[in-house]
């Protein structure tokens, strides 16, 4: 690791120098925060699933022709994702009411939405990540609304592509959060997915009994995280076995 600058470490991951330029190395740690950082754990073999899982899904997300950072996973903890200027949004789309939407509401959870429920909220730790509106986005600047249109757009796209993929693994997709960056295509300037897509930033319960499959275990104490995250790989078939050495084990063969 040390042969490598480092761009930006987070709380879940660390940017490296990639080996091109426009490219990083994006380091998945083991570590896992909550409530803006107030609570924090380790939990051994949470970076490499969220690895694996997340390159399942950014790999079948760009099959269906949405752009994403993603390049290749290089080993275990690391892929190659292209480099872009994060927009600093987090945009939310939710299909059953649970977390902060069932608190400020006051809709219990687990109460499914009249239609999926896009949010926006402004990227920034210091504050706590705050909800916003299209109308803070648009007069601070932080998002053009072509930018909006299409962050909306493709978000919602992948809330049908993941829906489907998670039903068929027999769970439900709850709700879950993404990220966007700008990149440079030629005089062509857009935006693509970025960050993770994982059990970290996704809500996930089992269709039949609703069990948390998700960052909620380790949010509310609920304990099994990382097999809880093993599980999901197991069942989306990145893990020929419910157990995190298998991933490490199967370096090797893929
Ligand atoms: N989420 C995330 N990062 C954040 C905030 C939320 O990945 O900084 C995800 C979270 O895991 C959930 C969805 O976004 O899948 C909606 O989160 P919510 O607004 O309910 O906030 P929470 O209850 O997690 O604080």
């Amino acid at each position: 690791m040390s042969r490598r600058k480092k761009i930006y470490e987070g709380k879940a991951k660390i940017l490296y120098e990639g080996p091109e330029p426009g490219t990083i190395v994006q380091y998945f740690k083991d570590d896992a925060t909550a409530f803006n950082g107030e609570k924090h754990a380790t939990l051994e073999g949470k970076g490499v699933l969220n690895n694996r899982i997340s390159e399942h899904i950014m790999l079948g997300l760009q099959r269906i022709g949405i752009p994403t950072h993603f390049i290749k996973r290089l080993n275990m903890r690391e892929q190659l994702i292209r480099q872009c200027e994060i927009i600093p949004l987090e945009i939310v789309v939710r299909n059953v009411a649970a977390g902060s939407i069932s608190k400020r509401l006051g809709i219990e959870e687990g109460q499914p939405l009249p239609r999926p429920i896009v949010e926006y909220y402004f990227k920034k730790d210091e504050l706590g990540d705050p909800m916003i509106s299209e109308e803070h986005i648009n007069a601070f600047g932080w998002a053009a609304p072509h930018e909006m249109d299409e962050m909306v757009t493709t978000a919602l796209r992948v809330n049908d592509f993941l829906s489907g993929l998670f039903t068929g693994a027999g769970i439900r997709l709850v709700d879950f959060k993404l990220e966007f960056g700008r990149v440079f295509d030629g005089e062509m300037q857009r935006v693509i997915l970025a960050d993770e897509i994982s059990p970290d930033s996704c809500r996930l319960w089992d269709m039949e009994s609703n069990e948390k499959l998700d960052k909620d275990r380790f949010r509310r104490d609920l304990g099994n995280v990382t097999e809880a995250y093993a599980e999901v790989a197991r069942r989306l078939g990145i893990m020929r076995q419910n157990n995190v050495v298998a991933v490490a084990n199967d370096e090797g063969t893929s």
